[in-house]
This record gives C-alpha cells, sequence and structure tokens, in this order.
C-alpha cells in the first residue's frame, strides 16, 4: 500500500528497494514497518481502531478470485459502514464479552491500547461469526464429545481471529500475540474472518475452517497408515496437573511454556472468551483467567519443578514400552534444561532423538533472536539402555532453513550446545552428533 495515495498494488520487488507508486509516481520502499500515517477518514472498526485496507475474496467463474481495496475505496467505505452497524448490534447479545478483563501480566500493555473488555479483543464482525458458529453447532453434534470437538476448534480459530493477533508480512498470515510483552503490536493488527472458507478449505489462515481441516487431515493419515482407523475423538480441557490423563497413551505432545515472560496469560484471553461462549463446558465454572494465571506452570516459580514431575510420572503412569515423549522446549541455560530433563530420567525414559525446528516466524520484527526449538523425544525403559545411541537432526536442518530466511547459525548452535550438554549429564548418553 502506498503512504502516500493509499492506493493498493503488487509489486515484484522486495525488502527494502525503492520502487515508484503506479498510481501517484511517489518513490517508496518496501518494509513491513508501519510507516503509513492513518488518515481521518479511515472507517472506524472497533472504538479508536481505524482500517486501512480490506481484502476480499468472491467466488466467479468456478473459482475464488482475490482482491484488494483501500480506504480510498469509495464502495469499501460504504462497506464497511453498512456492515459495522448491524454487527454492532448482533454482537451486543453476547454478554459474555462484556466482561471487564482483569488484572494479570501483561494486560496494562492491552488498557494502554483502550482493551479493556473481551468485547473490545474482537472486532464486531469476528464476534458475530463465532456467535453463528456456536449456534450451528449445538443444532449439529450428536454429543457433548463432539461439541467439546467444535469448541476446540473455536478456541484455536480465536488466536488468529482476534485484534490481539498481528499481521505477519513475510507470511501475509495473521499470528497469535495475546498481548504478551513484546509480541503484541497494534499498528500490525489485522482482522481474520474465523468463516472464511469454502466448505472446508480455508480462505484465510487460523479460521475455523483450518482448525477443523487439521483434525480431519490426522484422522486420514491415520487410516493411511494404518488400515481401518479406529480413531475417535476425547477432548480433556483443563489442568495437566488435574486431569485424569488417559489409561494408555501412544503419544504424547508436551509443550510447556518458556522463554522469559512472566505470565503467558494473556495469551489465554481470546481462547478463554470464545470457550466460554460454549456456556455449556462446565469447566469454567471453576476457571477465570486470574486462577489460570495462577496456576501457570513456569520455570520462574518456585515450585516449578515439583510441577513438572508431577506432569512426568503422570505421563509414565500412562504410557507403555512403545510409547513415545515429544518435549518440545527451548532453553539457553543448561541448568534449566536439566531441571527440565531431571523428571524424565527419575520416571525411566530416555532420549531417542533430537529434531531441530523452527519455533519462531522469519519476520525480525520483535520476535526472538532465537529462531528453533528441539523436540526431544522420550521413550521407556526398563533396562539400562543408557548408552544405546540418540540420533540427532540439527545441523542439516539449520543450514536448509538458513536458505529460506535469515537466521543466526552460531546462536542456533550455542543454544543448541547447551541441549546435548544437558542431555550427556542427566542421561550419560553418547550422541551420534
Ligand atoms: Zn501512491
Amino acid at each position: 500500500m502506498c503512504p502516500h495515495c493509499y492506493k493498493i498494488f503488487e509489486t515484484a520487488e522486495k525488502n527494502n528497494l525503492e520502487i515508484i507508486c503506479p498510481f501517484c509516481g511517489e518513490e517508496l520502499e518496501v518494509t513491513s514497518k508501519p510507516i503509513a500515517s492513518l488518515p481521518p477518514n479511515a472507517p472506524e472498526i472497533v472504538s479508536k481502531w481505524r482500517a486501512f485496507a480490506l481484502e476480499l475474496r468472491w467466488y466467479s467463474n468456478k473459482k475464488w478470485e482475490k482482491g484488494y481495496s483501500s480506504i480510498v475505496d469509495y464502495n469499501l467505505l460504504r462497506w464497511i459502514e453498512n456492515t459495522i452497524e448491524k454487527t454492532r448490534n448482533l454482537s451486543k447479545k453476547l454478554k459474555v464479552f462484556f466482561e471487564e478483563i482483569p488484572n494479570f501480566g501483561e494486560t496494562n500493555r492491552l488498557k494502554r491500547a483502550d482493551i479493556k473488555s473481551a468485547l473490545d479483543i474482537y472486532a464486531p464482525h469476528q464476534l458475530v461469526s463465532f456467535a453463528v458458529y456456536s449456534e450451528i453447532v449445538k443444532d449439529l453434534v450428536r454429543d457433548n464429545d463432539e461439541y467439546e470437538l467444535f469448541a476446540v476448534a473455536a478456541s484455536e480459530a480465536s488466536k488468529c481471529c482476534n485484534l490481539l493477533a498481528k499481521w505477519y508480512p513475510p507470511l501475509g498470515e495473521c499470528t497469535p500475540a495475546g498481548g504478551v510483552k513484546a509480541l503484541w503490536v497494534p499498528e500490525y493488527t489485522a482482522i481474520t474472518n474465523p468463516l472464511a472458507s469454502s466448505g472446508l478449505k480455508p480462505l484465510a489462515r487460523g479460521t475455523l475452517a483450518s482448525a477443523l481441516r487439521a483434525q480431519i487431515r490426522a484422522s486420514h493419515y491415520l487410516e493411511r497408515i494404518g488400515g481401518t482407523s479406529k480413531v475417535s475423538t476425547t477432548v480433556i480441557l483443563g489442568d495437566a496437573l488435574d486431569v485424569p490423563f488417559p489409561r494408555k497413551i501412544d503419544l504424547i505432545g508436551l509443550d510447556p511454556p518458556y522463554g522469559k515472560f512472566g505470565s503467558y496469560a494473556s495469551l489465554s484471553i481470546p481462547h478463554y472468551y470464545i470457550l466460554k461462549a460454549f456456556s455449556n463446558l462446565a469447566i469454567f465454572n471453576s476457571y477465570n483467567l486470574k486462577t489460570i494465571e495462577a496456576k501457570e506452570l513456569s520455570s520462574r516459580k518456585k515450585d516449578f519443578q515439583n510441577k513438572w514431575k508431577v506432569i512426568i510420572e503422570k505421563i509414565a503412569r500412562s504410557t507403555h514400552q512403545n510409547s513415545r515423549v515429544v518435549l518440545m522446549f527451548t532453553s539457553t541455560t543448561v541448568e534449566l534444561w536439566k531441571n527440565i530433563l531431571e523428571p524424565f530420567k527419575i520416571c525411566n525414559f530416555i532420549p531417542v532423538a533430537v529434531y531441530w525446528v523452527l519455533g519462531e516466524g522469519p519476520s525480525n520484527l520483535t520476535a526472538s533472536k532465537v529462531k528453533g526449538i528441539n523436540l526431544v523425544v522420550f521413550k521407556k525403559t526398563n533396562t539400562d539402555e543408557m548408552n544405546e545411541l540418540i540420533h540427532i537432526v540439527q545441523e542439516e536442518v539449520i543450514r536448509e532453513a538458513k536458505r529460506v530466511f535469515k537466521l543466526n547459525e552460531d546462536l542456533e548452535r550455542e543454544v543448541n550446545s547447551k541441549l546435548l550438554t544437558a542431555l550427556k549429564q542427566v542421561f550419560d548418553i553418547v550422541s551420534t552428533y
């Protein structure tokens, strides 16, 4: 979008190259920084939030077309004004969203942007879309398990379909930011329609269609590799410390909080209110955002080690010899890695593989300089298998990733070496690395 005339055009040039606006002839630089100042006639979407531009999709000649409209477009202005009025009236019925967001870590940042109640987290168009979805789901589902699956899909979509999501210029998608310090930049906010889809083909990333399609793909994959699929769905919502785990688990993914943040609670805000809108989920009688923050498992808290051990012990009771546990974690210190790994050792797990994967997006706007995250795969052992070789895949992936975007290889290697040192010290292993 030209910051001078606000018209939108596509260019093959990328990354700081000078180009000329085909509409007004202005010389400009291609950048993902919010340098255009907001014109006063930009339509107000939410109180104090004005729109720059709109990406539209429409069905024509049996295919979906994509187009952009900037605020200089009179038709766009009229469309926004007309629909805003309608959606505002409809969203007034959603009582749960009038609740004031309680004070906790990082919420001051939201208050400064005038986000005080749950109503301010979503554009009215988004709220109405979620409300319509929840009404349809009520008529559609056969039992509570199905209902919870649809609720989880809504929660999954809500991380990208709210005002706390941010625009991700290199990928053209919205990503969750949730007001967590340094990750949420109001100027980068983009609103995604949660219902934007053609059947289950998502027309925008992170929509309800993408969330449901992921479940279907997983089910099809299992059918493909294992003959007849016996997959059924059970969603267990709750705190890993309290909820009973299934009796027998083949594969576990563990994604505990990491990084320097004191609290991840602000990341829960969009999920919390959308799940709460699915009002027959009884779990919300016992949870609110303050208690969620208080119960958060954070390596910065005193009782971290004990709670983390309880979870690994619960996992040990539910897993068998052929089960695998995949831990996603990153730390810049050997000490924290050791704290994370030790309960596995105590519970007779051994590491069998380490995979370096991208954990951060390619943007350098605000995200961490360390782009990688390590997946550590564990299996159970009851014999002394500690000398078994551990399969480590880091170097070749880092080299590949570097071809796609900027990456500080030395920094990644340094962080990786902390994990390898901790693995050696805790498990006394020999690596193929
Ligand atoms: Zn221009």
